[in-house]
């Protein structure tokens, strides 16, 4: 009988890195690069965007009509964002591991939101970075910040 060989390549996959404006407005690029490269995943693209409206609400097309979707968008309007592809064997469930809960207040410490995020003022939460929840989000969302990757 053919088993599966422990040997056998695991496939890697690619998610979506996002270091909000908030994250690039505080210095915190290199950081969010230096945790994903750390922990042993490849950057596979980088740039940084100034992102539309138009964009935006492809990105957060699942949230339009919630509350704090108009100041979701205006705080990702408020500066340029750093678009990362990162890849590596389960990187989707990697990074959001390594950016920790939504709420930066809350998030763990030793996450990217838990260690280096905090409630400021505003309506909306500004907790640096976003990362692709599935592999449908992933391809999605990569298509979108890197149109021809
Ligand atoms: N957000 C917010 N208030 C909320 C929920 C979400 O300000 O009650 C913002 C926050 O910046 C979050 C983004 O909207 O990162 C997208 O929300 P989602 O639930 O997809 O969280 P994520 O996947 O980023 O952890």
């Amino acid at each position: 009988t053919p088993t599966t060989p422990h040997t056998a390549a695991p496939t890697a996959e690619r998610t979506l890195v996002l270091v909000k404006p908030d994250g690039v407005r505080r210095g915190l690029s290199g950081e969010v690069l230096r945790r994903i490269e750390a922990k042993g995943y490849r950057l596979a693209a980088v740039q940084l965007v100034h992102a539309t409206p138009e964009l935006l609400t492809q990105h957060y097309a699942e949230h339009a009509g919630k509350p704090f979707f108009g100041s979701l968008v205006e705080f990702m309007l408020s500066g340029p964002t750093l678009a990362v592809v990162a890849e590596g064997v389960r990187v989707i469930e990697g990074f959001r591991s390594l950016a920790g809960a939504t709420d930066p207040t809350t998030a763990a410490p030793g996450t990217i939101r838990g260690d280096l995020g905090r409630a400021w003022d505003g309506a909306v939460m500004q907790n640096i970075v976003h990362g692709s929840d599935s592999p449908e989000s992933a391809a999605r969302e990569i298509g979108l910040w890197f149109p021809g990757l």
